[in-house]
Parts: C-alpha cells; structure tokens; sequence
C-alpha cells in the first residue's frame, strides 16, 4: 500500500476506536470518512489483493452478507461489514479494521453500488431484489434496476449471481456474461407488474413469470429453495437447518451458498457455519425477560413487512413505527401493506407514529391496542413468545431497552 493509504488506515482505525470508547456506535462511519479524507483511494486501496463479494438489494442483505461471510470463512478469514454501515465510509472502516484478509464480503446499498464496484473490483456480485423503499429518498425502482443494468455492462469480468424470481434484478443482470441465478421467491410483486425492457405486463403462473411483449423470462435458476433446504446446480438437496426463521432466510442462504461456491465452497462445508449465525445486529434476536420470550423483527419498507409476518409465530405481537430520518419521513407506505395476516392475534401498537398506524390497522380490519412503552407492551401480554415488528429507529429503540441485545 502507498505510504498515504497505511497513515489513512491507522488514522481510519483509531479515529473509529475512539467513536466506540465514547460509546457512539460502532465507529465505522467516521472511522470511514476520516480515512477518506486523507486518501480518498482508501478503499480501492484497501481491498486490493482481496478476493471480494459485494451483495445488495433491497431487502435482506444484511442477513445474506453475515451468512455469506460465514459461508466463505470455510476457506480463511473475511472481513465485513457486519453492523449494516454500507456505504463507502463503512465499507473503508471494516477494511481497514480487520487488517489483511484474504476474502472480504461487503454489504452495499443498492444506490452506491456502481461506486463500490469500481474501488474494490469484486470478483463476485450477488443481486438479491428490488422494491420501493423510503419514499422521500429512495430512487424508483426501475431507476435503480437501469442503474445496475449499466454498471454490470462496464464488468462483463464480474461474475454475477441474481435472483431469478426478481424481473426487475433478471433485467439487470441478463446481459452479464457470467451470471448464476438462484430461485429465493419472491413474496411482493407490486413493483414488479410491468417489464421493464417493454413496458408491457408481466404475467406469473406458480413460481414462473414472462413478459407478455418481449422475450424477457424467469431464467432457469441453478439454486433453488425447495421445503427445507437447498437444490445445488448438480441436482443435490441439502437441509438447511437455520437458527433464523422463516423461508425467507433459507431464501438467503441460497444466495449465500451460491456466492461461496463461485469462490470453491461446497455447500457440505458451508452448512454448519450457516446454521451457527443465531442473529444479526439484533435482528431475529431473541430475549427471556419476566417469562416472555421476545423475539425482534426488522421491517423497514412494504417487502420487508410482508417477510416479517410469514416469519412470526401465531403470538401476541407488537409493531412500533417511527417517522425520523433513518426510516424516512413519509408513513404513507403503511398503506402499501396489507396487515390482514394479523387478525387472528392479539396486536399491540406503539412508537412516534403509532397513530398512523392505528388508521391503516382500522381501515384494514385489524383489532388492536395502543401501548405508551416496551415495558407496558410486557405486562400486557401472558407469559410466552411475544414478536416485536420495527421499523429501523423503532427497533434501535427496543433494541436499546434491551441492553442493546445482538
Ligand atoms: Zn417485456
């Protein structure tokens, strides 16, 4: 590394230290920045002579990236940015952080992915899907997907592996000479009605889907989530015992599964340290306090929530919903999902927007009933399993009262 780059990764380092010895976070965002004020190269720098996987999408790649990471650990040591810091400044922080590691598998926001692909030249790049995000920030979604279609064009060396279930992500990695498909499913098929090369409907028949104007097509997936496990591209199942729940994590260690295997893992070798990853950054936690068992969900956008109900028990369930910077200022999206998965249960609601909540729920035909606190969520409901479902400040929130549990 050129002298420039070794003074910005201690500086990166100590500064990030120093943000967490203050108890602000993790420090990987301003540990980040500081080193790319010194040497604005830092990253592609720093991921030179490492074998990198970048995942983005919408959705799950928090989830996926930490399973990812776990999967190609088989073959030595990765560094990642397992606190979800995934924009540049985070992804220069856990670089510069973990020291020299042969593999490094990166979490990167959908909008910055074009960037990171031109600092650390990956060698894989995993696409997992795309739906409407926070709506006073996010691109639109076919914006996003032509945004990728571009940047793939510019690296036909990159081997891509995309979900076919996804026309938006099929679109955009079509055209890449060397792409994987997995089969994950695909739950939420709003932002997905019209193709995006012809503008003419998209139909679906089981887990099938085509253009009705133009040859674009679910590719044949080579990985594919079938009951319990995983079919790999030679036709072999293999059980996937997870400690997250629900078929959308098997759906993610797919994609996991098949990103490892473009580096030489096997499944077989993969499986074990899959099924160790217990939670990430909270999400899917699960805490024992007064003889209930909490469980935390992570929701941030219409996809995502739809995901959080297949996920939860049939149990007393509380949602909390904010409205600041990090979860987007518009609540309007609440109007998107459909909450009718929750009548059969005992709801609770709370948070600084729990009111527009309140509205969806009634309009919805959901019974429910406002707490003021976690705490009074706790006692109103009998000993057993309690799912909390949050949006991103709201769960940082309980997160927090629960001593900021992992
Ligand atoms: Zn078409």
């Amino acid at each position: 590394m050129p002298l420039i780059a070794k003074v910005a990764t201690s500086v990166s380092k100590t500064a990030a230290a120093l943000s967490r010895a203050a108890g602000r976070g993790d420090g990987s965002v301003i540990g980040g920045w500081i080193g790319l004020k010194i040497d604005p190269d830092l990253l592609a720098h720093l991921a030179a002579g490492r074998a990198v996987a970048l995942v983005s999408g919408t959705n799950g790649k928090t989830t996926t990236t930490r399973l990812t990471a776990a999967a190609v650990g088989v073959l030595g040591r990765v560094a990642t940015n397992s606190f979800g810091a995934n924009m540049p400044t985070g992804h220069t922080s856990a670089l510069a952080k973990e020291g020299h590691t042969p593999f490094a598998v990166l979490e990167v926001d959908e909008h910055y992915l074009a960037q990171v692909i031109d600092q650390t030249r990956p060698k894989v790049v995993a696409l997992l899907n795309l739906s409407r995000d926070q709506l006073d920030r996010a691109k639109e979604v076919a914006m996003m997907a032509q945004l990728w279609k571009t940047t793939l064009a510019g690296h036909p060396d990159i081997r891509v592996v995309a979900n076919a279930d996804d026309p938006m992500v099929v679109w955009a990695a079509a055209s890449s000479p060397q792409t994987t498909w997995f089969s994950a499913g695909q739950r939420w098929h709003d932002d997905s009605f019209v193709c995006p090369e012809s503008g003419h409907p998209i139909e679906r028949s089981g887990g099938d889907w085509w253009c009705t104007g133009c040859p674009l097509r679910r590719p044949r997936p080579q990985w594919v989530v079938e009951d319990e496990g995983v079919i790999d591209p030679r036709g072999d199942w293999h059980l996937v015992k997870l400690q997250l729940p629900g078929r959308v994590n098997i759906g993610n260690a797919a994609t996991a599964l098949a990103v490892a295997a473009e580096f030489g893992v096997r499944p077989i070798e993969a499986l074990p340290r899959l099924s160790r990853v217990a939670s990430i950054a909270g999400r899917y936690a699960q805490v024992d306090r007064d003889g209930r068992n909490i469980r935390l969900l992570l929701a941030k956008n219409p996809a995502s929530w739809l995901e959080a109900f297949d996920m939860a028990d049939q149990a007393p369930t509380l949602l909390s919903i904010n409205a600041r910077d990090p979860d987007g200022l518009d609540t309007s999206w609440l109007y998107d999902v459909d909450f009718s998965p929750l009548r059969d249960r005992p709801v609770l609601i709370t948070g600084d927007r729990a009111f527009d909540l309140a509205v969806r729920l009634q309009v919805n035909h959901v019974p429910f009933r406002h707490v003021n606190s976690f705490d009074e969520a706790l006692r109103s409901v009998p000993p057993g399993r309690l799912e909390v479902i949050a949006n991103y400040t709201a769960f940082q929130d309980i997160r927090a009262e629960l001593d900021r549990v992992n």
